[in-house]
């Protein structure tokens, strides 16, 4: 039976030893425990501390190990993060280890909680930086003069117009600006001037550069059924313009902690930074949260300008209708609708317009002149 009784294997723990004789001072191995003592098995070296020695405590780096030492040899130790050690049965038979044993426990216990206060607080931290990025971000924005933005803008409108067929007919401009004045007016008054240009490009599209360049695609006209749909989607762009979407998401990008870290408060090193990302902003990849707020401000400049914002929502319902009719024929070439993102989703937004015009409470006047002439003459400008 003694021979039965000394084959059972003991019970195995990860650990290292700190010992003066190894190269390096440590070594990681096996621990384990019998009858006679604490043996720690490796390639490298096998150590072993009598019961009769041992002194267990809890501690170490993190304070998350069980250290075992022999009283007579201060300088080595083993020890384990394998907490179970101290449940093993032979140092729960030896009495004489209770007291060092149930210490060591309180110890690690007291060290969990302190490390998941810790936690907790980091994950708090965690949340309440994240809820403040926006804000950062948005403040940050607020800090980049106009002129940088505009510059930018500039930069990024003299690569596009190569590509561009923009079209100069000043008497259309002048029709347009007639009726888009009181919306440009709301935008300008922040510090912005609004240029606009007139692509040729069935695409039904505008899209607004940071600093106020604005960009109407004829398909975009072409498509919609009164003035109001145009200035609509234009309300839209020019709030991506005074909300400084571009900015923003530039900032997001780069890292709103990493531009804090880098610039201390200090705007005037977003410079360089600045200068060098024309490409980024041509694609402002707008955020469901950016579109949200370019449809919630538009909506603001368009009552504020007298237009009627229903524009906006009957603009949404044509193209989402005419995206469902494409999907439904599963027409191979998908119509670009860059103006309307995957998320949200139109009807999302159309819901949200909807929600807000309610609380308006306006008649708004027909808008002056006549919007199928001014399309039939755009027609044919090239
Ligand atoms: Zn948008």
């Amino acid at each position: 039976m003694l021979i039965q009784e000394n084959q059972i294997k003991p019970q195995i723990y990860q650990a290292i030893l700190i010992h003066p004789n190894i190269s390096g001072g440590r070594c990681s191995g096996n621990l384990f425990l019998t009858a006679s003592g604490v043996f720690f098995d490796s390639e490298a070296i096998n150590y072993s501390i009598s019961l009769m020695n041992l002194i267990i405590n809890a501690g170490g780096a993190g304070n998350r190990f069980v250290f075992f030492r022999d009283k007579d040899h201060d300088n080595i130790s083993i020890y384990t993060s394998d907490k179970s050690v101290l449940k093993n049965e032979v140092i729960v038979a030896n009495r004489n280890l209770n007291e060092q044993v149930s210490y060591a426990k309180k110890m690690l216990n007291k060290l969990m909680l302190g490390t998941l206060a810790l936690l907790g607080a980091v994950v708090l931290l965690i949340g309440a930086l994240y809820l403040l990025k926006d804000k950062m971000v948005e403040g940050l924005a607020s800090q980049v003069p106009v002129e940088w933005e505009k510059a930018a803008g500039d930069k990024l409108f003299t690569a596009l117009s190569l590509q561009y067929n923009i079209i100069q007919n000043d008497s259309l401009e002048k029709e347009f600006v007639k009726v888009a004045g009181p919306l440009f007016k709301q935008v300008e008054s922040q510090g912005y001037k609004v240029d606009l240009y007139f692509v040729k490009d069935p695409t039904i599209n505008a899209f607004a550069l940071p600093g106020g360049k604005v960009v109407v695609q004829t398909g975009l006209i072409e498509n919609a059924k009164s003035w109001e749909e145009v200035m609509g989607v234009l309300g839209h762009e020019l709030a991506h313009v005074t909300r400084r979407h571009h900015i923003r998401s530039v900032i997001n990008n780069i890292g709103v902690f990493t531009i804090l870290a880098a610039t201390l408060g200090d705007v005037s090193a977003l410079a360089g930074t600045f200068a060098n990302i024309g490409g980024d902003l041509a694609s402002l990849s707008n955020s469901r949260a950016f579109e949200h707020e370019a449809d919630e401000t538009g909506l603001d400049y368009l009552v504020a300008a007298k237009i009627n914002p229903q524009g906006l929502i009957s603009f949404f319902e044509t193209l989402k209708k005419e995206h469902e009719t494409k999907l439904n024929k599963k027409v191979e070439e998908t119509i670009d609708l860059s103006f309307l993102s995957t998320h949200p989703s139109t009807q999302d937004r159309i819901d949200n317009l909807k929600e807000r015009i309610k609380k308006i409470n306006l008649r708004f006047s027909p808008l002056p002149g006549n919007f199928n002439s001014f399309k039939a003459v755009l027609q044919k400008s090239k």
